[in-house]
């Protein structure tokens, strides 16, 4: 592609597309393994994995493979029947967990958490009748954009140009045992929590949060919903980021890196919350079509490998100490490393999108979480290497 092209692809895209995110001047070509390269043939290792989704990286044979054969095979016949690959996907995620029973499909991460608070209303409804409609999320979450998703999501600048959005949402803080028991009473039907926030930050949730949060529901018949949307599949270094605290949701809700790009969002829940829900209480076109949950199949098998969880603790502890080096030598710059395994924040004392953009022209992608945190969430397959690479790239940048 040539320079004139590279600006036409610019210009039309700020000619014709919503302008609702802020985006470089260089436009993306093509990927092999954690590197993605621009039209200029420019290389850049990418730490920001389209938000978390590309867990496998780009290229990976086995899902270009599966893409190919699938999308020869059968598409999309919509929920009206059955096939084979939805089943299976079902299957896998319903046993990797002992909490859950049953999986329903959607396209993303704000569908999959709008399914969670329909069922967890229909579950209210079902054993209290009327009125238990309530739903407590945390400062500093989000859970997405749709009218429900973006009610329980912290962020005014996200929720109130749109009110009203869905009533009943309250907010508690953010690994504050007290305040979430104030908050809890016999109108909540559901306590939503990230085990590690994303684009709140970068928080880890203490165990005793969550089983406090485990108790508390339990007391007044609320449900509780993890979002591991950002922070599950393997991210933490665990195939679910609450595994550690040994808390068991009623229900989960994942998407990102499920189908490593194909969209696809999932809640995963109790056979108690099945049994509330009918018949057409809910659906999807897409959702749990053949082509995304074959692929989604072949990624949850490949990051739910012992193996593979281990190859993610090992880079995720060398990730560490690199950054925690890092802090040392520029502890003036970088105030406070936060987050779990492969999913990274270093709150800055400047601006977290100045130093994305330095990091950007020195060859690295990294994403933000607010205006002080850079966010660093590598594809899973990253060796050691591309630490160092990442960190010398990073230290360029914030120097
Ligand atoms: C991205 C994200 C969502 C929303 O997912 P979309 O696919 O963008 O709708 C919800 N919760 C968390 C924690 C996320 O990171």
């Amino acid at each position: 592609m040539t320079a004139e092209h590279r600006a036409d692809a610019v210009q039309t895209d700020r000619e014709y597309l919503l302008q609702t995110y802020v985006k470089p001047d260089f436009v993306l070509e093509r990927g092999a393994g954690v590197y993605l390269f621009d039209t200029a043939g420019r290389r850049y290792l990418d730490y920001v994995s389209g938000i978390a989704v590309n867990a496998l990286g780009y290229g990976d044979p086995e899902i270009t493979q599966t893409i190919a054969t699938q999308a020869a095979q059968l598409i999309h016949v919509s929920n009206l029947y059955h096939t084979a690959p939805a089943g299976e996907l079902a299957r896998l995620l319903v046993t990797s967990s002992p909490a859950f029973a049953r999986v329903f499909f959607g396209n993303s991460g704000a569908e999959a958490i709008e399914a969670a608070l329909k069922f967890a209303r229909r579950y209210a409804r079902a054993h209290f009748g009327e009125g238990k409609t309530a739903v407590v999320a945390c400062d500093g979450s989000f859970h997405g954009r749709t009218m429900g998703a973006v009610a329980i999501t912290a962020r005014e600048k996200y929720r109130e140009p749109f009110m009203p959005v869905m009533p009943g949402a309250r907010f508690t803080r953010y690994n504050d045992v007290a305040a979430l028991e104030a908050a809890i009473d016999a109108t909540v039907c559901a306590v939503v929590i990230e085990p590690v926030q994303g684009e709140g930050g970068l928080r880890v949730a203490d165990p005793a949060f969550l089983q406090a949060a485990r108790t508390l529901c339990d007391r007044h018949g609320a449900l509780l919903i993890f979002d591991e949307i950002q922070c599950g599949m393997g991210r933490t270094g665990t195939l679910w980021a609450h595994e550690a605290s040994g808390v068991r949701p009623d229900m989960l809700a994942v998407a990102k890196p499920l189908a490593n790009g194909l969209p696809i969002g999932a809640v995963l829940l109790t056979q108690a919350i099945a049994d509330t829900i009918q018949i057409g209480d809910h659906g999807t076109t897409f959702g749990g079509n053949p082509l995304v949950t074959a692929v989604a199949g072949v990624v949850f098998r490949r990051i739910s490998n012992p193996t593979f969880l281990a190859h993610v603790q090992t880079v995720a502890n060398y990730l560490d100490e690199a950054l925690q080096d890092l802090a040392a030598e520029l502890s003036g710059t970088v105030l406070e490393l936060r987050g779990r395994g492969l999913m990274r924040g270093l709150r800055l004392a400047g601006s977290a999108a100045v130093a994305r953009e330095a990091a950007q022209r020195h060859g690295l992608l990294v994403a933000t979480a607010g205006d002080d945190v850079v966010r660093l969430l590598p594809p899973l397959i990253i060796e050691p290497v591309h630490v160092d690479e990442a960190l010398a790239l990073l230290r360029q940048a914030l120097k």
